[in-house]
């Protein structure tokens, strides 16, 4: 089996459930006492944010890089990034490492196409709906992708950051994350991604009819059944 090298913490609400979840994927696919081999470096997201805000970004490429460099030493044979923001500097962090980095939007990618979804609406952090670090993997296999108006951009993100990773679950912002999504449907969208690690907890397939891609769950599949792949 392969050994995972997460880098966490950003926020650690989401990286609990991808311990949980690959973990989980091991145990069904290999049965008995089978659990995932994972080494997790947890960073402390008020240093990321904070970079983030400042547009800092090569700074976090840095750290994140330093990281990885630290985790493939330690035996790690490949890397998980468990935030969709991040990713920003996924390309920064690669070129200091051997071993690959799973990259959350191919595997987004790869499971809207195996779902045959051809258009789809993103949310995620103002840095992810807006930029074209994510939306162009998407884009690269052939998806087309709506985001929210920048008011709502404005919304989404704002609960991620002050109600979401400080695992903070409001009734009344889920209301809106839902009008949100089902006010796409005029957009012609075919499914919603949740692309920030942290949605998950607030929203769930049995909220919508749309169909809900998860990017926290598709992730840890995906690292999951690469990690025991043969
Ligand atoms: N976990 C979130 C994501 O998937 C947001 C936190 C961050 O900015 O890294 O984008």
């Amino acid at each position: 089996m392969k050994t995972i090298g997460l880098i966490g913490g950003m926020s650690w609400e989401s990286t609990s459930l991808y311990y949980e979840i690959i973990n989980k994927v091991v145990s069904e696919k290999l049965g008995g006492l089978h659990s995932a081999k994972i080494i997790l470096y947890s960073v402390d997201f008020a240093e990321i944010e904070e970079l983030q805000r400042k547009g800092q970004w090569s700074k976090s490429a840095e750290i994140l890089a330093d990281i990885a460099m630290k985790l493939e030493r330690a035996g790690a044979d490949f890397i998980l990034i468990s935030t969709n923001t991040m990713h920003k500097v996924a390309d920064q962090v690669q070129e200091k490492i051997n071993i690959p980095i799973l990259h959350i939007a191919e595997a987004t990618a790869k499971e809207l196409k195996e779902n045959k979804i051809g258009k789809v609406l993103l949310l995620g952090t103002k840095y992810t709906m807006t930029e074209d670090f994510y939306k162009g993997k998407l884009e690269a296999e052939g998806i087309d992708v709506v985001v929210p108006n920048e008011e709502d951009i404005e919304i989404v993100n704002e609960i991620i950051f002050s109600e979401l990773c400080l695992g903070k679950i409001n009734e009344k912002s889920r209301e809106k994350y839902i009008n949100i999504i089902n006010s796409s449907k005029k957009k012609g969208v075919q499914g919603v991604i949740l692309g920030c690690t942290e949605i998950g907890l607030l929203i769930k397939q049995k909220d919508l009819e749309l169909p809900v891609f998860d990017t926290t769950i598709i992730h840890c599949q995906q690292a999951a059944n690469y990690a025991i792949m043969k």
